[in-house]
């Protein structure tokens, strides 16, 4: 993955999730995207998260990047040729608030640093990622585990309707949404992000 240009992320995608924040649970695809600045390494750490906005939640998803052009009838095989374990940051009772005015999300999931990727890794296809879950562990305990099985809108539709209505090219990366068990972290807290049974990537927070 060289230079990252448009950062899409998929809202509520996997049922539990959209019902434990008490939503519907969504008929057609919601999107929303992030700054480029949103973008920071699992390496980088500490990683620097806003205090006294309230409550910032972790949000472990699967993370693809786009390798090519989005051609009509491209496969996800044929677009995608890396993946990577993140983490979409959300300031939860600054979007609760958002929510309520009907205002757009960005203060709530654009803000620096709230696009964690832990190394890219070969995307090995939608078949082989079944096989596979992703968790997220908090000072050592699991507190999300998903698989791309259980996706409400699955990795295909995802690309020809992010493709069909914003544009896909090399270079952008889609976080497909989150599994149930979001919640906040704290200053001091390491998040563990793991592919399988493989660490994908390790962060220390700091809310500043
Ligand atoms: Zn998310």
């Amino acid at each position: 993955m060289d230079l990252i240009r448009n950062v899409y992320c998929v809202g509520r995608n996997y049922r539990a999730h959209a019902e434990e924040l008490g939503n519907a649970v969504p008929t057609s695809l919601m999107l929303f995207s992030k700054p480029t600045h949103a973008v920071v390494d699992s390496t980088a750490s500490p990683i620097v998260l806003p205090a006294n906005a309230g409550e910032v939640h972790y949000e472990v998803e699967v993370v693809l990047a786009a390798a090519r052009t989005y051609e009509q009838g491209m496969t996800v095989e044929e677009l995608v040729d890396e993946m990577s374990v993140g983490i979409d940051f959300t300031l939860r009772d600054v979007q609760t608030e958002l929510k309520k005015k009907g205002h757009p999300w960005l203060a709530a999931k654009g803000f620096r640093n709230s696009a964690l990727l832990t190394k890219f890794r070969k995307f090995p296809g939608t078949a082989a990622c079944k096989q596979v879950d992703f968790s997220l562990r908090k000072n050592g305990q699991e507190v999300q585990r998903g698989n791309i099985s259980d996706l409400i809108f699955d990795l295909q539709t995802i690309i020809e309707y992010t493709a069909a209505h914003f544009g896909l090219d090399a270079g952008d990366i889609i976080f497909t949404g989150t599994p149930q068990g979001v919640g906040p972290v704290f200053d001091g807290d390491t998040l563990s992000l793991y592919w399988g049974h493989e660490l994908a990537g390790e962060s220390v927070i700091r809310l500043i």
